[in-house]
């Protein structure tokens, strides 16, 4: 595996980690903005205008002052009528990682209007012209770039031989799911969720009834067994069926937040950093005996980690571990690594401190950002 050395991931890492340290430069008027205005514009439909050179890659998938966003070109020049009637095909592709086409879009320096936007309904504001000339805007839905599915290697789209394989997976994209899986590489979450979470369409009683759900299991995960009766809000309880207000205990499931958010087509479960560690560390004590296969693997990993494990899997790399932690002999564990290979000091870190201190330790251990940059070189 070749290893490109490179420190921005790792000082974006750090600059977020110090809260008070801002030197982000937006070229718009919006960069002004305080982050409460921030995060409302951010999430709506139309987004915010920014220049390429202000896009922030170094996680692999994008962001802005540390929020993770999805890019899009607002002009549909004279596609916009088929657009505003549903026809995606023909709209241009939003981005959501650090793809070739963003790369050539950088280079050719065009004047188009780039926004970003982490509004989760999947619809984006643009606009176009008619054949008569007149002037035509609203709210669309758009298809991914799949130049970005395959630079995360998302879902294993590198994989995939055909190209009707390839539409379909472009056409079942969804947004929420998207940002939720890499949602430990960020402190903050889209301005939505918490909307959603209150507004989700449960039952009056639902509360109480979760509750008990999850008392009458001593709350254990029952994808993933671990006991979670110290930190009960990492669990939810879960519907089946996708009813939230069919509250059937057959339609019940008790899920930790990371066994919730791996649910096919689930909503709006932001991981933190630090949960995912606890739980992590929690699957081990329950464990014990490590990594068997694959299946534990991706059962275990951080979503934000996936599309790599897929693609060393394919690669026919050797296991890795999940949630290494990395110890010396005095001063116990020194950093926890997401994957790790420890017979070849070789892993990768999502938080500053982890990388720092494994390479102090004389591993080669790089940021998630580049390793993904790594599987594409
Ligand atoms: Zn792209
Ligand atoms: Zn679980
Ligand atoms: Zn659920």
């Amino acid at each position: 595996m070749k290893l490109l050395v490179d420190f921005s991931g790792l000082w974006m890492n750090v600059k977020r980690m110090g809260d008070g340290i801002s030197d982000f430069s937006l070229s718009s008027k919006r960069s002004d903005l305080g982050d409460d205005l921030f995060d409302t514009e951010l999430s709506s439909t139309e987004g915010i205008e920014i220049d390429l050179s202000d896009l922030e890659v170094d996680q692999g998938v994008l962001s802005i002052k540390g929020r993770q966003v999805l890019l899009f070109i607002p002009d549909q020049g004279s596609k916009i009528e088929a657009v505003l009637q549903g026809e995606r095909h023909e709209g241009k592709r939003f981005h959501i990682a650090d793809c070739k086409t963003l790369e050539n879009m950088k280079k050719a320096k065009r004047f188009d209007r780039y926004m970003v936007t982490n509004n989760l309904t999947g619809r984006f504001k643009v606009y176009g012209w008619t054949k008569f000339g007149a002037n035509l805007d609203g709210d669309a839905d758009l298809n991914v770039c799949q130049n970005c599915l395959k630079y995360l290697n998302y879902k294993n789209f590198s994989s995939l031989k055909k190209k009707s394989e390839r539409y379909e997976r472009v056409n079942d994209f969804n947004i929420v799911n998207f940002l939720t899986s890499y949602s430990t590489l960020f402190k903050s979450f889209p301005r939505e969720v918490s909307k959603e979470e209150r507004t989700g369409g449960y039952g009056d009683d639902w509360k109480s009834v979760s509750q008990a759900y999850r008392a009458s299991l001593n709350y254990q995960c029952e994808s993933c067994n671990i006991d979670l009766s110290d930190y009960k809000n990492l669990l939810h309880t879960h519907h089946v069926s996708g009813n939230k207000r069919d509250n059937r205990v057959e339609n019940l499931k008790a899920l930790c937040v990371d066994c919730h958010r791996k649910q096919p087509l689930h909503g709006h479960m932001f991981v933190k950093h630090k949960d995912m560690k606890l739980i992590t560390r929690l699957r081990h004590e329950r464990g014990g005996a490590g990594m068997s296969g694959w299946k534990e693997v991706f059962a275990m990993a951080d979503s934000a980690v996936e599309g790599l494990l897929l693609h060393y899997q394919r690669k026919g790399e050797e296991l890795p571990h999940v949630g290494y932690a990395l110890s010396d002999g005095s001063n116990g564990v020194i950093a926890e690594l997401e994957i790790a290979w420890p017979s070849k000091k070789r892993g990768v870190a999502i938080s500053a401190k982890d990388f720092l201190a494994a390479r102090k330790a004389g591993w080669e251990v790089l940021t998630v950002g580049d390793a993904i940059r790594n599987i594409n070189a």
